[in-house]
């Protein structure tokens, strides 16, 4: 390829990489309430102080016995104690079993657990007695102490995303409150005269060339996920000095400026000069479909993005550049999103120069299916799909073929 004639043509590896060299790590981490913590990155390891579970306990409601004192189906032994979740029993008595329940601390002594269904029980006045009906082995139905968590083990790491699991883990070891990076505070603007706010005008009031405002709604609910504080400034008009002063204002307050549509060159665009104005620009053309233009650049102290506007390859951009960046900036050790090989259950016989990103679904059968629009402006495409089709430049895709997939839950969360 000649780089020359073409010097703002990037992979999306190329561009990626160049825009996380851009995206240092916030400082001033802060500490959120455990509780409100899911989808935060961890700042700082979460050594547990303590084995979990704190003592062997029972799996099972049961008898615990010692093994050597049921050797055959049948065997017979008087219930020495009761112990239940929450309380602690003594020594258990040789020749005698242990009423039990699950979670209960497994009393000195016993070696095994049989579950109540396998025990018969019957009462001789005010005495309980055990019959049972199956040959425990050592260990049976016994949690140990700290199998799920040893003391001192490093339970979740500094650069983690916490996840609903990972919160559990961090109350199951004491952690009411977690060190995380700080939310990334982004300044959010649509461009373009053609957007209406739905709302404003009634479907059958709008007027000829307008659109509704798509693209702010789900930017938005991405930012919002990936844990930053939005400042959501709207629409901004395609106007030169009105774009240079939304810019101006927002980059004194946020970490990143990021907006939608106005990128390409044409004489509508504003965002490319006024960018340039203040700051400095870096616009790409890269080698992706949909997607195309993107922009990268700083104004004053904050980064500035800028995506395509139309809606698919905006939503595209935003989960495959924005979102790596995004959780660099809070620390994040794992960037890449996870990919699936699956079956093509589909054809994609005329392969584009470009690298392409197809709206698919999983089928019942266990392959892939597209959706019929692969249009950038279509957006049903992107409600409808369970993920992307990564395609290679000038690769076809025969039915059977094994494809690469990017399934939504690992982009959108
Ligand atoms: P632009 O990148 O500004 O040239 O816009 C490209 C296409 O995307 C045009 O058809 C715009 O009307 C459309 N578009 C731009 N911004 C939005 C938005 N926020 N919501 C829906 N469509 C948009
Ligand atoms: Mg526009």
């Amino acid at each position: 390829m000649n780089t020359m004639s073409r010097p703002n043509l990037r992979t999306l590896d190329e561009a990626r990489a160049e825009l996380l060299s851009f995206a240092e790590p916030l400082g001033d981490p802060q500490d959120v309430s455990t509780f409100d913590a899911d989808g935060r990155l961890l700042a700082q390891d979460v050594v547990s102080p303590l084995q979990v579970p704190p003592v062997d306990n029972s799996a099972m409601d049961g008898y615990a016995v010692r093994v050597a004192d049921v050797p055959a189906v049948g065997t017979r032994l008087p219930v020495s104690q009761r112990i239940a979740a929450g309380s602690s029993g003594g020594p258990l008595a040789a020749g005698t079993a242990a009423r039990i329940f699950t979670g209960a601390p497994v009393p000195e002594g016993a070696d095994a657990v049989v579950m109540q269904e396998d025990v018969d029980a019957t009462t001789e006045g005010d005495a309980i007695f055990a019959t049972f009906r199956s040959v425990p082995t050592p260990g049976l139905a016994i949690r140990r102490s700290g199998e799920d968590v040893t003391r001192g083990a490093v339970v979740l790491r500094a650069g983690e995303r916490l996840g609903p699991a990972a919160l559990g883990l961090a109350a199951g070891v004491g952690q009411a409150v977690l060190r995380v990076a700080r939310a990334p505070r982004v300044a959010l603007f649509s461009t373009g005269d053609e957007l209406v706010m739905p709302g404003d005008v009634a479907p059958e009031a709008m007027r000829p060339g307008a659109i509704y405002n798509s693209n702010r709604f789900f930017l938005r609910a991405l930012l919002a996920r990936l844990g930053c504080e939005v400042q959501d400034l709207g629409v901004v008009p395609d106007d030169f000095d009105t774009t240079v002063r939304v810019l101006r204002d927002a980059a004194a307050q946020c970490d990143l400026i990021l907006t939608s549509g106005g990128v390409s060159v044409g004489e509508e665009d504003h965002i490319k000069p006024a960018v340039e104005a203040l700051g400095l620009l870096r616009l790409w053309q890269i080698s992706m479909k949909p997607g195309k233009p993107f922009a990268y650049g700083r104004v004053g102290p904050a980064h500035f993005i800028g995506l395509p506007g139309n809606p698919v390859s905006s939503f595209a951009t935003f989960v495959l550049l924005v979102r790596p960046f995004l959780l660099r900036l809070q620390g994040a050790t794992r960037l890449e999103p996870r990919t699936l090989s699956l079956p093509a259950h589909f054809e994609w016989p005329r392969a584009d120069k470009r690298r392409e990103f197809l709206r698919a679904r999983l089928d019942d059968a266990g392959g892939l299916v597209l959706f019929p629009n692969q249009g950038s402006g279509v957006l049903t495409s992107v409600a409808w799909a369970d993920g992307l089709v990564d395609i290679p430049a000038g690769t076809p895709v025969r039915p059977g073929d094994i494809v690469q997939f990017l399934p939504f839950d690992g982009l959108l969360a």
